[in-house]
């Protein structure tokens, strides 16, 4: 079993992946640098590739030139030669109805809450009561590790509010479900689109594709949805919105965020990257869904399965090898309570294991030997994250 490497600082951005897990000191202006290119050629059989860290985001700004935020739930959506605009407006809907059925973002805690760590935390909140807000949308497995997972974001912050992760570190959970809301946002459009023709046809009328309305699902859990419309647009449109708070900065400091946790080499970050990959897969779908109305996220999408995929391939160097990734025939919550130094009834045990408890008790057979490549842990993830097995 491989010591926890404790460290204060955030892992050293010039050096590889591999180096910095294993505290090397790394000259990484070739790749491979010389430890990996000599564990090559000494024949290690190591999964981590010789990579920089700047090299997970690099792609991601770029990934957004065909669609551009232009306001908290507004955006440019570019086709070929044409541009529309989409916008996504819940004013309609009475503040109460808001309150309890639609999910709002951090920015609108803001204009409530004074801190920003409140803001957080009431926009965690929501999550508590997920099914009367995105009913409908997911099983209600899904729902419930979406609950579970805002819930260890706030637990975490609440059990080290001193905590000497990084801001991008501490709420990195937190980061993913606001990407979560605004690929919610844009999916939200797709079923009545249908086709990227349709597109082109309805940005030419003046009312909108859709009127903010509130709809009961079959469980008896409600939706809030917005009004939507979708006009032509030079493509050039002002917008001052704050570009910390946009999805593209979201992502990026997500996936920064949960790289450089990982490769601090702490095993009582596991779950919350779990979590992470988790709350990432449903991010990616909503964008796949998006594809039928419009190609202007084709690239995103693109990114965040790579990164997920880079992602998946450190967690796994991380944790495979002592048998303890959630999907392992080998998992054994009491190993992981031991290497914590803490009982089972720890909550950083508890959530890691609920993944386990759950992925057994629905009588999986794909569990994953200590071997499996990093595709063969995306499957059962996305398998995972969506409930299938509850079908
Ligand atoms: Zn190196
Ligand atoms: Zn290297």
């Amino acid at each position: 079993m491989k010591d926890a490497i404790i460290r204060i600082h955030p892992p050293v951005m010039t050096a590889c992946w591999r180096c910095v897990l294993r505290s090397e000191r790394c000259d990484i202006e070739r790749l491979p640098c010389t430890n990996c290119r000599t564990a090559y050629e000494n024949g290690s059989e190591e999964r981590l590739r010789c990579e920089s860290q700047t090299r997970l985001t690099e792609d991601v700004e770029a990934a957004f030139n065909t669609a551009t935020q232009i306001g908290q739930s507004n955006w440019i959506l570019r086709e070929d030669q044409d541009a529309f605009k989409l916008t996504i407006d819940y004013s309609e809907l009475a503040p109460p109805l808001l309150e309890a059925h639609a999910v709002r973002d951090v920015l609108d805690f803001r204009r409530i809450e004074s801190e920003l760590n409140e803001a957080r935390l009431c926009f965690l909140a929501q999550f508590i009561t997920i099914s009367s807000r995105w009913g409908g949308l997911y099983e209600r497995m899904t729902e419930n590790t979406l609950t579970h997972a805002a819930r260890y974001q706030a637990l975490l912050y609440s059990t080290e509010p001193e905590s000497p992760l990084t801001e991008k570190e501490q709420w990195v959970i937190l980061n993913a479900l606001r990407c979560l809301l605004n690929t919610r946002n844009v999916e939200e459009i797709t079923g009545y689109l249908g086709t990227r023709d349709n597109l082109a046809a309805i940005s030419s009328e003046t009312e909108p594709i859709l009127s903010a309305t509130l709809v009961r699902h079959l469980r008896g859990n409600w939706s809030a949805h917005p009004t939507i419309y979708v006009t032509e647009s030079s493509g050039n449109e002002p917008h001052f919105f704050e570009s910390s708070e946009t999805f593209a900065s979201l992502l990026t400091s997500t996936l920064s965020g949960t790289q450089s946790l990982l490769l601090r080499g702490r095993p009582k970050d596991w779950p919350t990257v779990f979590y992470v990959l988790y709350v990432l897969t449903l991010v990616h779908s909503d964008l796949f869904n998006c594809r039928g109305y419009t190609t202007a996220f084709d690239e995103v999408r693109r990114v965040i399965k790579e990164s997920l995929k880079s992602l998946s391939v450190i967690f796994l160097s991380c944790c495979s090898e002592s048998g303890l990734q959630p999907f392992s025939s080998r998992f054994d919550k009491t190993r992981y309570a031991l290497m914590l130094g803490v009982d089972t009834a720890h909550m950083s045990v508890q959530h890691y294991d609920r993944h386990r408890t759950l992925w057994v008790k629905e009588d999986r057979p794909d569990e994953i030997d200590d071997e499996a490549n990093e595709d063969q842990f995306m499957r059962i993830l996305y398998e995972y994250s969506f409930g299938f097995m509850c079908f």
